[in-house]
C-alpha cells in the first residue's frame, strides 16, 4: 500500500510523502531516504576503494528494506546483505537486481531458488556447502557462494575444524561446474581491540588456505560497521554495513554528527488525549508514577507492541512541541502517559521519541540508553502498526 498523508497536527507539507504499510497514522516512522544515500557517499568517502556491501535484513532495521536498499544503492552501495533468503527474495521481487548475499538458513532451505534468482548463498558449514551444491546440480546451474567463515565469534560461520573439507569440495565442485566461490568472510566479535586483530590475523590465513586450495575469491570481507570504522585499512575489498547507512553510531561516545552522518528515522504518535489531573494521581498499570502536582498528561498511541519497550517506563525522553519529557508511568501494549506539567499541548500534537538530535529531538542512542539497551535494538523493534512515511 502506498498512499499519501498529511500527518495530524501539521500543516500540509511541502510535498506529500510517500507511506508503505498497514498501520495507523497515528504512529509513524518518517524516513529520509536522502539520509540513507548520503550516508552512504560520506562511508564511500571515509573507507575508500572498498566495496559497500549495504545490510538491509530485519526489514532494513526497522527503515523498509525496499525503499532502504534502494537509497543505498542511490547513494553507491553496489551490494546488498541480508540474513535470510526471504529477505533476499523481497529485494528481487520488488525488482531489485543488485547483487544480493544471506546467510543464515533454516534446515531444508530451498537454495534452488537462490540460484534461479541470483542471490549468492553465505555458506556456514560442510553441510550447507552440500545443500547448495545438490540445488545447482537439480536447478541446472552453478550457485554462486561465499564461504563464511568461524574467526573466534562461534556463532555462524564454517567451523574450523570443518574448514579443510568445505575449501576442497568447493573447489571440487567448481571443478565439476556446479559452484563459483566468489567470496570468504567471517565476522568480529567487537570483544576488544585485541580480539579483533586476533581475527583479522586468523581470517588472513583463512584466505591464504583457501587461495592454497584452488579458490580464487574476489571478495573477502570481515567488518561490519563499527570494525569499518575502528580499524581503517584493513586487508580485505568489502565491507558489510549496517547501522551506519541508518546515520547511527556504533562507537560509543560517538554520535552520529561526529561521524558525519545523520540519523534517517524519526519516530512519532500523535497526542491522543489531554487531561488535567490533581497532585497526587497514579497514572497506568500498577500506579508505579504518581503526579508532583496539578499537572497536564497526555496520551501518545504507541506501546510495546510497537517496539517500545517495556524498560521505557518513567525513563525515556519524548520531545512535544520542542520540549524534552519523560514517559510518565508504564509503557502499556498500545500506549503510554506523558506529564508535561503546565504546558500547552493538544490532541493532534506530534510527541517525537527519536530523530536526528540536530533538529532538537532525542537522539535514538539517548532512547535506548535511558532503556538500557543499544541503538540498533531500537530501531529493529519497531513494530509493523507504525507506518513508514519516506520523504527525501
Ligand atoms: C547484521 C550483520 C552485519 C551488519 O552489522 P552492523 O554492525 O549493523 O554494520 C554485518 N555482518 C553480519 C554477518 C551481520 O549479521
Amino acid at each position: 500500500m502506498t498512499v499519501s498523508e498529511t500527518p495530524p497536527g501539521e500543516s500540509s507539507p511541502s510535498a506529500p510523502a510517500e507511506t508503505s504499510g498497514f498501520g495507523s497514522p497515528m504512529r509513524r516512522a518518517r524516513i529520509s531516504t536522502a539520509a540513507i544515500s548520503d550516508n552512504v557517499r560520506e562511508l564511500r568517502r571515509r573507507i575508500p576503494d572498498t566495496t559497500i556491501i549495504a545490510v538491509v535484513k530485519a526489514n532494513a532495521y526497522g527503515h523498509g528494506a525496499v525503499e532502504s536498499a534502494r537509497a543505498a544503492l542511490d547513494g553507491g552501495a553496489t551490494w546488498l546483505g541480508v540474513a535470510d533468503l526471504c529477505e533476499a527474495l523481497e529485494l528481487r521481487e520488488a525488482g531489485i537486481q543488485e547483487p544480493v548475499l544471506f546467510w543464515i538458513h533454516a534446515p531444508g532451505t530451498d537454495f534452488g531458488v537462490a540460484i534461479e534468482r541470483g542471490i549468492d548463498v553465505g555458506v556456514n558449514s560442510r553441510a550447507q556447502l552440500d545443500a547448495v551444491t545438490e540445488a545447482a546440480r537439480r536447478v541446472g546451474s552453478p550457485a554462486i557462494v561465499q564461504l563464511k567463515c568461524d574467526s573466534g565469534l562461534s556463532r555462524n560461520g564454517i567451523p574450523t575444524a570443518e574448514r579443510a573439507e568445505v575449501f576442497a569440495r568447493a573447489r571440487a565442485y567448481e571443478t565439476e561446474g556446479l559452484l563459483r566461490v566468489r567470496g570468504v568472510f567471517s565476522h568480529l566479535s567487537n570483544a576488544s581491540e585485541a580480539d579483533d586483530r586476533a581475527a583479522v590475523e586468523l581470517f588472513m590465513d583463512i584466505l591464504a588456505e583457501a587461495r592454497a586450495a584452488g579458490l580464487t575469491p574476489e571478495l573477502t570481507h570481515i567488518a561490519a560497521s563499527a570494525a569499518a570504522l575502528s580499524y581503517p585499512g584493513l586487508p580485505v575489498n568489502a565491507v558489510r554495513l549496517g547501522l551506519l547507512l541508518y546515520g547511527l553510531s556504533p562507537l560509543p561516545g560517538q554520535t552520529s554528527a561526529d561521524l558525519g552522518l545523520r540519523p534517517a528515522m524519526r519516530l512519532e504518535g500523535t497526542v491522543l488525549h489531554v487531561r488535567r489531573l490533581p497532585a497526587g494521581t497514579g497514572l497506568s498499570y500498577d500506579y508505579t508514577y504518581h503526579t508532583a502536582a496539578e499537572t497536564t498528561v497526555v496520551l501518545v498511541g504507541l506501546g510495546y507492541a510497537d517496539g517500545i519497550p517495556r524498560a521505557a517506563s518513567s525513563v525515556a525522553p519524548v520531545s512535544i512541541n520542542g520540549r524534552t519529557y519523560r514517559v510518565s508511568g508504564r509503557v502499556a501494549m498500545d500506549q503510554f502517559i506523558v506529564d508535561v506539567g503546565d504546558d500547552t499541548v493538544q490532541v493532534g500534537d506530534t510527541a517525537v521519541l527519536w530523530g536526528d538530535p540536530a533538529d532538537g529531538i532525542p537522539s535514538v542512542e539517548e532512547f535506548a540508553s535511558a532503556c538500557g539497551t543499544i541503538n540498533y535494538e531500537m530501531v529493529t523493534r519497531v513494530g509493523p502498526r507504525v507506518t513508514r512515511v519516506y520523504a527525501s
